[in-house]
């Protein structure tokens, strides 16, 4: 279920890759076992219903083992240790964020990216927690990629020349994991902190969950992300 994991004294990021969870009760089961793979079976977990904003959700660490529904809302944030987000994607781009003292973790497709959900999770991180933009550390995670990323002009409007290339048949092309990258960077997170899983989940594997390739049938994949005891 591993994709991609870093882990220090900080904090745990992690991707998973795709599992059967379109429904949130599945998502729920789905985000414990992957807990229990990273050798956190007992940690509290908090997820939220996604509406693609850039609103943000600061839920209170619940009892052991407790997996909690912390509202609507497209970014959580904590500063409490051994307290998992999570968000789920199938070809948006999740971005987990890690700093000492808070972490955040970010569902962004088009309309979040275009919304600037990673630049307010920044932000916040600042205001509420006193992270600093330089001390933290972004892990973004398999998203659909500019190859496979086909839309209309109506969504290619949304983003700066630089992430958008033309299609064909007047379609365009979009790259979106570039343009968080692009948001984090600009908003004082250096390059050098910033790591991106390349693959695209449309055509880059069956273990990538992919809303385009697979339609209703699409799993998910869960972005976890915890402030290790003892910061
Ligand atoms: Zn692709």
């Amino acid at each position: 279920m591993l994709l991609w994991k870093a882990a220090d004294d900080t904090a745990l990021a992690a991707f998973s890759r795709a599992a059967d969870a379109p429904v949130p009760a599945v998502t729920c089961a789905i985000a414990r076992a992957f807990a229990v793979e990273l050798g956190a079976a007992d940690v509290p977990i908090a997820w939220a219903t996604q509406v693609h904003g850039n609103a943000v959700l600061d839920p209170s660490r619940p009892a052991a083992g407790a997996t909690i529904h912390a509202g609507e809302g497209d970014i959580l944030a904590s500063c409490e240790t051994g307290f998992a987000l999570v968000v789920q994607t199938a070809d948006c781009v999740p971005i987990l964020l890690a700093a000492p003292g808070a972490v955040s973790a970010v569902h962004a497709g088009w309309r979040g990216t275009a919304r600037g959900a990673a630049v307010t999770a920044v932000r916040h991180l600042a205001a509420r927690y006193g992270v600093s933009p330089e001390s933290i550390r972004a892990f973004l995670g398999p998203a659909i990629g500019p190859c496979c990323y086909e839309v209309g002009g109506d969504v290619a409007v949304n983003f700066a020349g630089e992430f958008v290339r033309r299609g064909c048949g007047g379609k365009f092309l979009v790259n979106l994991q570039a343009a968080n990258r692009a948001q984090l960077a600009a908003e004082g997170v250096p390059e050098s902190s910033i790591a991106a899983e390349p693959r695209c989940t449309r055509c880059g594997g069956a273990d990538l969950a992919s809303y385009r390739r697979d339609g209703a049938r699409a799993g998910r994949m869960i972005a976890l992300i915890a402030l290790r005891a003892g910061e």
